[in-house]
Parts: structure tokens; C-alpha cells; sequence
């Protein structure tokens, strides 16, 4: 559906091309061969229902002034239009003419019945641009076009500018009724770019000020417990930690510590490609939250994650009397319980957990700090649902830390997380060894398989990633549903090809480990990793992993975000043109995190083009900003920015990387604005403050109750 009910959203329905229509021609001059669109009359019609190609024949006679010309019109298997199409009429036709037994013809023109008193409302020799619409079947763009110029006049003059003259002056755009005509009946293709330029300033205009306001919401409406860690705590912490933390975790720790004192809550992202280290400063914020006698939350993608984080963080503090609950979707009703009454009476310190986490009946007693890891998307429910929870616990809200190791190319983050300070760890922590990637067609798979044999050998581990579990599966995005993780189910479909159009067949877990163990991994402990196990299961399996126990793990993407085994060094991605460039960066972070050299094979059959081309960006860099800001170009904003997720609403007008310098402009005008009135309620921002609550203001969760 179009999505269209009013005549509102008819006039807010853009144009996708202009079609440039030539002053109009006289029949009697009309070019052969070329595609043209031009009026007449129609004079004879014939249906010829019995020839061998059924066909409707019709003849235009000239209208204009002084043209004598015809043109004979031809619909092959156009019986139909007998109904349709009568003498007298005058009709649009637009299509190829050609030249046939001496008469000037057009073959299955698209053609438009005209009103008879069409001729005062288009001036008929002016050249124009003609709007285009996106159509559908039973209205399509030039029953659009017309409905829209009808009704445009009537229109115009009740639509109210948000801006001001002044406003609109400074940043040289028109006026709001001006930009509707000029989108719809531009008379140049200056007045088309200006329209569309300001209906784009305009959406990033109101999404800017609805993220300012919620920034203010956020930060100046409600408090946070402060959180002073001094040097003393500062020092008792960091002892704790495993390693000796690198300039750029100290620096971004600082950042932290002075959101954390601050009765304001912090709303931070940390950014950090894959193995930079973020866990640390995660652990960090938990520890600083315990420290006051608060409880601390980490919010992980998947259950594994979930687990390891568990594990390490346990073993870490080891020895102290800090409390740790793991809770996740598989414990059984009962521990779960037990967990949930221990949460809400502070007798944990530590909750680490996946989504079962932002379960409706967990009640915190004191939280304090929130991190939740490896955020790819953005939405924003999760951040939500938990601050309400504990806003409504205590009337305070928790230090919020969100992190991510898929890099948001800037102008994403400017566009939809404009209300988040952002922290970034550059590089990665010393002594790594650069990760090679290599593509290789499948029939190499077998040189790989007998390289792989040779490193576990030498007591290398392997992750051996395949994109299903069993052979009637469904292609799977294991690491767990809705808005958390780049592989989730709509970045598989998205590449999703027919894998019998390639002739490549797809490997599941099942039969591949099979395969792998009673051939070229005989001898090895080869075993299978996946969603569907049962959590003991699981466990058990990661931890022989860990251990060396286990050399290799045939898995799915579950192992995606995330987990970290420093002896692993080698990823081998069966079917690696299933995978997003995100999710493939992601895997590929999986090894290379301890001092050992590491390889990365990516196998893909013969591919589609966007397929290729992400593949080759794997070859090409190890850098994940480099990572994302060309899987950005490759597959455009709709894709990685997750609106649907999101819940905004999508853009009409704005595209990226085209609208770049406006969002700046429109980031700008929006703090300006907001900065006097946080909130937008001065009475001459009502209809823009309004205009904004309707298009962002459920998305952001900043909508007026009632
Ligand atoms: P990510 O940012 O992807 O979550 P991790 O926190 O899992 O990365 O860290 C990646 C690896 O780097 C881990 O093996 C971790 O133990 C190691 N590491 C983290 N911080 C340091 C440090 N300061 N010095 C040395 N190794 C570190
Ligand atoms: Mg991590």
C-alpha cells in the first residue's frame, strides 16, 4: 500500500523522477523513432480480434492549432480497450513512434483519457517536468499526477509554514506552500531541487529538535544516582582488572567516571571495533556502580554472550565479595525465580543477562549502571524499557552505557543518536597481529580444510561458520531476535539468494561437521556450536573450546558477537556471500585477539555483484570503520539504519550521503532552537512542535501521554 488516505497525504507523496515533457508536438512533426508523449483527438477505432495478432487500433487526430497530422495507435492483445477508448476523446499517449506503410505509428502506447476541459489548464507548446510517481497497479502515476495538480489549488493556501520568513530567509528555502507546487508542477528543475531540499531540511529539522528534546528529557527531567568513584575506588578497581589498561580505555574510563558523578544520567556510547577491549570498560562501569552499594546491569545480544560475560566477570572477581546472577531466557522457571526475588532484594550486585533480562516481572532494587553490549542497531526500546522499570522503582534512572563494535558511520550516528555522547577506542589493544582474509572459491575448500588440520596441529583453534543449523532448516540468524544484532533476520534476507541459482549448496552444522570429521579433521576434536543446544550443553562445549579441549567449532553465527577464545586463529566461513558485511566483520573478530598470527578464509561460489563487492572489502581492510562505511555505500541507508526497528518513521525526502550537509544544518538549527526552549513550547514553534511529535514522537518515545 501507498499509504495514501487523504488528499493531506496525496500532496505529501513525492515525486521519485521528473519526466521531461518537450514543448508539445504537432502530429504532423513528430519525430520517428523516439519517445514522445502527445495529445489528440481520437478519430477511428478498430478492434481486430481475429488476426493473427489480436490488436485495437485507434487514430489521434492533431488538436493543436493548424496540425493536420494523424497518428495511428496499436495495442497488441488490446481488445479490451474497446470499452475504453472511444472517437471523439481526446487522449495523452506516450511511447516510441516508428514509422509503418508510410504512416507514423506508436505499438502499445500508455495512454490517458484527457477532460474535455483539459486544454485551459496545461499551456500546450511550454516545456514542463512532469512529476513521476511511485505507483501501483490500480492507481497509477498519472491518475496520481492528476488528482494531485486538481487539488493542488484548493490546497495551497491552507498549508501553514512551520518556519518563519526569517528562518526560511537565513537558510534560503521556500516557503512550505510554495515547496508543495514546485514539487508537484515544478516549472524547471531549480524549483524541483528546491522543493525537495526543503521538505529534506525539514525531516531532519524535526527529527533533530525530537532528539534534542529527548536529550533534555533524558538528562535535565530525571536524576541518576551519583556515583563518585575517587582516586581510592578508581585504584581498587582497576586492580581487579586483568590486564593494564591502554591509553585509549583509560581515556575512555575518564569520560565515564565524569558521567557517573554527575546526578544527571549518562547516556554514553562507547564505540570500538571488534577486540578493541570494551569489555573492560564495561566492567569498569559495573564495578563503580557496586562500589556505592548499587546494583549494576549488563545487557548482552545473545545468550552465549551472555554466559561468557557471566564466566569471565565471575573469575575476574574471584576472591571479592561482589555478587554475580547470570539471567537468560533458558534458566528454568524455578531459578529464574530464585534469581528474580535475589535481584529484587540487592542481594545481587552484577546482573548479567540477555533479552529475558527486560522481562516485564524483573525488578531491580538499586540500578544504577546499564550497559548493554554490542548494540548494532538502534533501536532504543531496550534502553527504554529498562530506565522506565527502574524510574518507576525508585524515581531514578540508571547510568545508561551503550556499546557497539560495529562502527556507526558518522552521519548515521549524527541522524538517530544525536542524544548520545559517544566515546571511541581507537585501534586495538598492543601486540595483535593483523588478521588475513582471503576469498576463495569452494572447490578450495579442501586445500583450506588440510591448511586447517595443519595449524590445529600445532595447537591452533578454528571457528568454522556455516549459515544453518540443519539441511531443512531455514537459513539461520542464531544470535537471537529483534533489533540487537547485524545478523539478525533481516540482514539474512536481505542476502538471501536462491541457492540453486548458484549451484552452490548451502552447509548446515549437522552434515559439515559430520563431513569435516571423517575427512580432512579426522583425528581432531571437532565439535558443533548452536542456538538450539541446551545451555548446559552449551556451556560444556565452549568451555572445552576455551580449554583446547575441543579444536574447532562448526557453528552458525551464534558465535558472532562477542565471544572471545584468544587461541583462536583461524574462521573459516562456508557460504560467506549469506553473510552481511557487518556480521562478516563481526565473525572475523572471533580470532586475531591473541598474539598469534591468524587467517580468515571467506568460501563463496560464484556470487552476485553486491555479494562480490563486500567480499572484497573483507580482503581489503581489517578496519571496521573502513568496514562500515563502505557496507554504508554498498547497501544504502535503509538497510543498516533499521528505521522499521527503529520505529521512525522513514525519511520521504532525505537521502544520504546527498543530504549530509543539510543534516549538519538541520543539527545545528535544532540545538539553536532548542536551546532557549528545551521543549519546544513557545507558542510559535506549536505547529512545528506538533508536526514533529506526529512524524518522530512515538519513535523517540517523547509523545505527549493522552
Ligand atoms: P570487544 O571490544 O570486542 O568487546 P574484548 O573486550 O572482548 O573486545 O577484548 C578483546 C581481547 O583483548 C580480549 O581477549 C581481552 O582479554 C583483550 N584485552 C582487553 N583489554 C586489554 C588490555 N588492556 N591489554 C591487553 N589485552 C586486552
Ligand atoms: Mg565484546
Amino acid at each position: 500500500m501507498l499509504g495514501i488516505r487523504t488528499v493531506g497525504d496525496l500532496i505529501k507523496h513525492h515525486p521519485s523522477r521528473y519526466e521531461k515533457d518537450r514543448g508539445e508536438l504537432c502530429l504532423s512533426e513528430l519525430p520517428k523513432n523516439s519517445l514522445v508523449s502527445v495529445r489528440g483527438m481520437v478519430g477511428a477505432t478498430r478492434p481486430v480480434l481475429r488476426a493473427r495478432k489480436p490488436r485495437f487500433e485507434a487514430t489521434l487526430q492533431g488538436i493543436l492549432e493548424g496540425d493536420s497530422g494523424r497518428l495511428h495507435l496499436v495495442w497488441f492483445s488490446g481488445g479490451y480497450l474497446r470499452t475504453m477508448i472511444h472517437p471523439g476523446q481526446i487522449l495523452r499517449v506516450q511511447g516510441h513512434t516508428r514509422r509503418h506503410l508510410g504512416f507514423m505509428q506508436m505499438v502499445n502506447p500508455k495512454w490517458e483519457v484527457l477532460p474535455p476541459d483539459h486544454d485551459k489548464s496545461v499551456a500546450p507548446r511550454q516545456e514542463r517536468l512532469r512529476p513521476v510517481y511511485p505507483a501501483m497497479e490500480d492507481l497509477p502515476s498519472e491518475r496520481i499526477a492528476r488528482i494531485i495538480e486538481g487539488t493542488l489549488p484548493s490546497l495551497l493556501p491552507q498549508i501553514v509554514d512551520h518556519l518563519s520568513d526569517a528562518e526560511r530567509k537565513l537558510w534560503a528555502l521556500p516557503p512550505l506552500a510554495d515547496t508543495y507546487r514546485m514539487l508537484h508542477c515544478p516549472l524547471d528543475e531549480s524549483q524541483a531541487y528546491h522543493a525537495r531540499r526543503r521538505l529534506a531540511f525539514d525531516e531532519l529539522l524535526l527529527l533533530q529538535a525530537g532528539l534534542c528534546i529527548r536529550r533534555h528529557e533524558a538528562r535535565d527531567c530525571v536524576r541518576a544516582p551519583n556515583l563518585r568513584t575517587t582516586d581510592a575506588i578508581d585504584a581498587h578497581i582497576v586492580a581487579r582488572l586483568p590486564f593494564v589498561l591502554t591509553p585509549q580505555q583509560r581515556k575512555v574510563i575518564n569520560e565515564i567516571r565524569r558521567d557517573l558523578s554527575s546526578s544527571s544520567p549518562m547516556n554514553r556510547l562507547l564505540q570500538g571495533d571488534v577486540g578493541a577491549g570494551k569489555t573492560l570498560v564495561a566492567l569498569y562501569a559495573l564495578l563503580a556502580a557496586v562500589a556505592s552499594r548499587k546494583q549494576a546491569a549488563l545487557l548482552a545480544p545473545t545468550e552465549i554472550l551472555a554466559e561468557q560475560h557471566a564466566q569471565t566477570i565471575r573469575s575476574m572477581l574471584c576472591g571479592s565479595n561482589v555478587r554475580v546472577d547470570l539471567l537468560t531466557g533458558s534458566l528454568a522457571g524455578s531459578e529464574r525465580d530464585v534469581v528474580r526475588s535475589r535481584v529484587a532484594k540487592g542481594e545481587v550486585d552484577i546482573l548479567i543477562g540477555s533479552h529475558a533480562m527486560l522481562s516485564d516481572d524483573v525488578e531491580f532494587n538499586s540500578l544504577a549502571v546499564l550497559v548493554i553490549d554490542e548494540q548494532h542497531r538502534f533501536g532504543v526500546e531496550q534502553r527504554a524499557v529498562l530506565r522506565k522499570r527502574s524510574e518507576r522503582a525508585g524515581g531514578c534512572v540508571p547510568h545508561t552505557l551503550v556499546m557497539t563494535a560495529t562502527p556507526i558511520p558518522r552521519t548515521l550516528s549524527l541522524t538517530l543518536l544525536g542524544d548520545l555522547d559517544v566515546s571511541t577506542i581507537e585501534g586495538l589493544p598492543p601486540g595483535r597481529k593483523p588478521v588475513r582474509t582471503r576469498v576463495l572459491p569452494p572447490e578450495r575448500a579442501g586445500d583450506v580444510y588440510e591448511y586447517v588440520a595443519q595449524r590445529l596441529s600445532q595447537g591452533d583453534r578454528a571457528f568454522i561458520v556455516v549459515p544453518r543449523i540443519d539441511d531443512r532448516s531455514d537459513e539461520e540468524a542464531d544470535s537471537l531476535p529483534v533489533t540487537l544484532s547485524p545478523g539478525s533476520p533481516e540482514d539474512m534476507i536481505a542476502h538471501t539468494l536462491d541457492p540453486a541459482s548458484h549451484g552452490v549448496a548451502l552447509r548446515d552444522v549437522g552434515s559439515h561437521l559430520k563431513l569435516l570429521r571423517d575427512t580432512w579433521l579426522k583425528g581432531f576434536q571437532v565439535e558443533a556450536m548452536h542456538g538450539k543446544l541446551e545451555r548446559a550443553q552449551r556451556e560444556a562445549v565452549m568451555d572445552r573450546f576455551r580449554s583446547g579441549q575441543t579444536q574447532a567449532l562448526v557453528c552458525t553465527t551464534v558465535v558472532e558477537v562477542g565471544v572471545d577464545v584468544p587461541e583462536a586463529t583461524l574462521m573459516i566461513v562456508e557460504n560467506a556471500d549469506r553473510f552481511g558485511l557487518a556480521q562478516l566483520h563481526q565473525l572475523r573478530g572471533r580470532i586475531g585477539r591473541g598474539d598469534r598470527p591468524s587467517l580468515c578464509v571467506l568460501l563463496a561460489g560464484p556470487v552476485a555483484e553486491d555479494a562480490k563487492a563486500r567480499l572484497s572489502v573483507m580482503a581489503e581492510t581489517n578496519d571496521g570503520f573502513l568496514v562500515a562505511e563502505r557496507d554504508f555505500a554498498i547497501r544504502g541507508m535503509g538497510e543498516i539504519f533499521g528505521t522499521r526497528q527503529s520505529g521512525l518513521a522513514p525519511f520521504r525526502a532525505v537521502e544520504f550521503p546527498r543530504d549530509i550537509d543539510l543534516l549538519h544544518l538541520a543539527r545545528r538549527q535544532a540545538r539553536e532552537m532548542t536551546r532557549q526552549d528545551p521543549e519546544l513550547r513557545a507558542p510559535g514553534r506549536a505547529l512545528l512542535r506538533a508536526r514533529l511529535m506526529k512524524a518522530y514522537g512515538a519513535g523517540l518515545g517523547i509523545a505527549d501521554v493522552g
